[in-house]
């Protein structure tokens, strides 16, 4: 694992769309996994504007989201689906035949998931981008899910829920099940990059690097892929050993 700890939230996303922009220079045809939640907004941002700026080209690009809530309308402003439009794919020149989102009102969701993963595994994903729960899911895979796992329906922990409730109008109207990846499917990425930012992610990162590898810590399994660059602000970062990380500083210069 590399564990990139930066000054702050806007260097954490500067670097991350580095990151994800290298990739996608070195091969415009790069398959992205992308992630929602709000950690991420950053780096889409940043993304936006090397696009803008004729840096990087989504043409050729193909992506697939992590997951989207079961039952929730793709037009509701909660859904994944809106989240990347917003965030994302209105504002790039992505073709939009190379996006994939997990289907969660499909009629037949165990066929969706077979599909989805069959899709996953035809394609093969670059570099998979991941945000963290607070109680160390990867996507929403909650505590205590197998490792292998495909793409799978899952119940949400009502510590997900919560977290997520600042987006709702109340607890109620946050969903109880998703539809996501399985770490099975994530580990298969080529290369991992993982998001964390604020001092409520610090226990859940010093687990995921130092703990013990066990599916009551989904994203401790990253302790064996072989290509994980972990990103962090120094919040997140609090509960490390300064000799686990490299210190970035403002490190770009911006216009
Ligand atoms: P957040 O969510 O980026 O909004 O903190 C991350 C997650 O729950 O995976």
């Amino acid at each position: 694992m590399r564990i990139i700890v930066c000054d702050n939230y806007d260097l954490l996303s500067k670097k991350a769309a580095q990151i994800v922009g290298s990739q996608m220079i070195l091969n415009p045809k790069s398959i992205l996994g992308l992630a929602t939640g709000s950690t991420p907004i950053g780096m889409y941002k940043n993304l936006i504007k090397m696009y803008e700026e004729g840096l990087i080209d989504f043409s050729k690009t193909t992506t697939f989201n992590l997951d989207e809530y079961y039952q929730l309308p793709i037009n509701n402003d909660q859904s994944y689906h809106y989240f990347m439009d917003e965030n994302l794919f209105n504002h790039i020149n992505i073709n939009r035949e190379n996006i994939h989102i997990p289907n969660g009102m499909a009629d037949d969701i165990d066929a969706e998931c077979v599909l989805y993963d069959k899709m996953i595994d035809d394609n093969g994903i670059d570099i998979q981008v991941l945000g963290i729960g607070n109680n160390a899911h990867i996507g929403f895979n909650e505590p205590t899910i197998n490792f292998n796992k495909g793409t799978h329906i899952v119940t949400l922990d009502e510590s997900t829920r919560e977290a997520n409730a600042r987006f709702f109008n109340s607890l109620d109207e946050v969903p109880t099940k998703a539809i996501t990846m399985g770490t099975g499917s994530i580990f298969k990425s080529k290369k991992i990059l993982l998001l964390a930012s604020g001092a409520n992610k610090a226990e859940a990162i010093y687990n995921t690097v130092h703990g013990k590898v066990t599916p009551e810590v989904p994203s401790s399994i990253l302790q064996f892929h072989k290509d994980v660059i972990i990103i962090l602000d120094k919040e997140a970062a609090s509960l490390l050993n300064e000799n686990d990380y490299e210190l970035m500083s403002e490190f770009v210069k911006t216009k």
